[in-house]
């Protein structure tokens, strides 16, 4: 149960009625020029009807918007059924293979995929094990790559060092991003849940099953029902001890795990633009949690300078429309927030960190598409580096992809006098990071580093604590930030990292 200091709490507010006030103002369109070529096999070529351009006739939310435009219809409400053309078809070791299975007893075994460049294959999941159905996972990836020459396949050959596969990322929704793949305006499908990661670009993301992802492998389509649309205005300036994290810890516990089921989730409002994408891929991520078929930011010149060299295809931006109907509205003062995690079993199970400071802990796992980038790394180092202490836990570090693991031997922590994550780590007890991949996120075979072998207490960086989610069912996960799980690692205890940030 969420504590009830914080259920109660002041600064989350909430209405039912549809607002119709522009509340931001559109952010400038991008300059390049837009492709209007459609590449399906299931529709002839035409130009596209853009919403932002054609006739409107009501208006619409981001949400609707990009699915108008990508289903050529010139408006659409939530609720209606459409066949949308979709840019990006994502899929991963776990279930690609399915996916391949369905594509080849449905299309044939000699069909063509639909597109050998909109479809990017990346393995992640089990990848640093012994298990041999899950090396066999990535060894059907590379058959099928080959065999249909697709463009963007994120390989791993040799196991026993990731250095020496210059083309494998790690963890897809990360890697789809830092590879350019998440686009504003477009449609990013993918095998797997936390495809709403891409929605910090502005961009349609949500994760289908096997089936779907087979029916878009040989068609480029898919059957859409539209969500209506709950929207949330953060304002106020973030306090130096709060991550996205706790922005989506927050609402989650505030709305429940059904809170957004089937509904679209839009953020804006000043803390919002102020966040770095990092910081918003962290939000975005997590609106599964609530049940939410996708979350969104509105793109801006921070999405526009991330892209920056990241990709040649040209996108365009949409935004919701100033009288759009938003199902429901929720303001958030952030300055008001404090440090929070989600208790055992469940990201609703809310609670300040600070009411839990009496938990012992037996580890700490810093890592995942949620909570283990560049940025996240960087914060655990900084509440390291106040401490100048050791952690008092076995504490894991997990980077979600090949450039994160860089960055972290690579890039100075500010206010270290130079010094690297890795050293900063290194001085204060942590494990050495790993291998870059989903690790022990959602547990993996018996051989997966970091995994919960045993029934014990975590602080994580990740986004589910179910039961068993890392390994060991009767293990216990607080879900937290990456301040709040370096400041847990110091002291072994579950602890607000006010107590080491001043
Ligand atoms: S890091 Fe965890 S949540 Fe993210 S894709 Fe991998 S298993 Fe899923």
């Amino acid at each position: 149960m969420a504590s009830s200091s914080v259920a109660s709490s002041p600064v989350f507010l909430s209405g039912t009625h549809p607002i119709a006030s522009p509340l931001i103002s559109p952010a400038p369109r991008c300059r390049k020029e837009v492709s209007r070529k459609i590449l399906a096999v299931m529709a002839p070529a035409q130009s596209r009807s853009p919403s932002t351009t054609g006739s409107v006739k009501h208006a619409m939310t981001l949400t609707e918007k990009i699915l108008a435009r990508a289903s050529e219809r010139p408006q659409l409400s939530p609720g209606e059924n459409v066949w949308v053309n979709v840019d990006v078809l994502m899929t991963h070791d776990i279930c690609g293979p399915g996916t391949i299975g369905i594509f080849k007893k449905e299309f044939g075994e000699n069909a063509k995929v639909w597109d050998r460049e909109k479809i990017v294959i990346i393995p992640d999941h089990y990848i640093f094990t012994s298990d041999e159905r899950a090396n066999r996972n990535v060894d059907i990836l590379r058959d099928f790559c080959m065999e249909q020459n697709i463009e963007y396949f994120y390989d791993i050959k040799d196991l026993s060092n990731f250095r020496v596969n210059p083309d494998y990322k790690g963890v897809c929704h990360i890697a789809l991003a830092q590879e350019g793949h998440c686009r504003p305006g477009e449609v990013l499908l993918g095998t797997d849940s936390h495809t709403c990661n891409a929605g910090a670009f502005g961009q349609f993301a949500t994760g289908i099953g096997n089936t779907d992802a087979g029916f878009v492998m040989g068609t480029g389509k898919v059957l859409l029902k539209i969500p209506p649309t709950l929207r949330f205005i953060l304002d106020g300036e973030m306090p130096n001890f709060l991550l996205a994290k706790d922005l989506i810890l927050q609402i989650i516990g505030e709305i429940t795990v059904s809170g957004g089921t089937y509904r679209s989730m839009e953020f804006v409002g000043s803390t919002i633009e102020s966040l770095t994408m990092e910081e918003r891929m962290t939000l975005c991520n997590m609106v599964v949690e609530a049940g939410a078929k996708n979350g969104v930011v509105p793109a801006d010149l921070t999405t526009f300078n991330y892209l920056e060299g990241k990709t040649s295809v040209n996108y365009e931006p949409v935004y919701s429309d100033g009288h759009a109907k938003f199902l429901q509205e929720y303001r958030i003062d952030v300055s008001k927030l404090e440090p929070l995690v989600a208790k055992p079993h469940s990201p609703d199970n809310r609670a300040l960190a600070r009411e839990c400071k009496d938990v012992k802990i037996d580890r700490v796992y810093i890592g995942s598409c949620t909570g283990g980038k560049t940025e996240d790394f960087m914060a655990a180092a900084k509440v390291f580096l106040s401490s100048g202490t050791k952690v008092k836990v076995p504490t894991f570090l997990v980077p979600a992809t090949q450039k994160v693991w860089m960055d972290l031997y690579a890039l100075p922590v500010p206010g270290s006098g130079g010094k690297t994550c890795s050293q900063i780590f290194e001085e204060a007890g942590c494990d050495v990071p790993a291998s870059p991949s989903c690790g022990a996120c959602l547990g993996g075979p018996q051989d997966t580093y970091g995994r919960m072998n045993e029934a014990k207490v975590c602080v994580s960086t990740t986004n589910r604590n179910f039961p068993g989610r890392m390994g060991h069912k009767e293990g216990q996960i607080y879900l937290a930030s990456p301040y709040t799980a370096a400041a847990s690692a110091l002291t072994g205890l579950v602890t607000d990292p006010r107590d080491f940030l001043r």
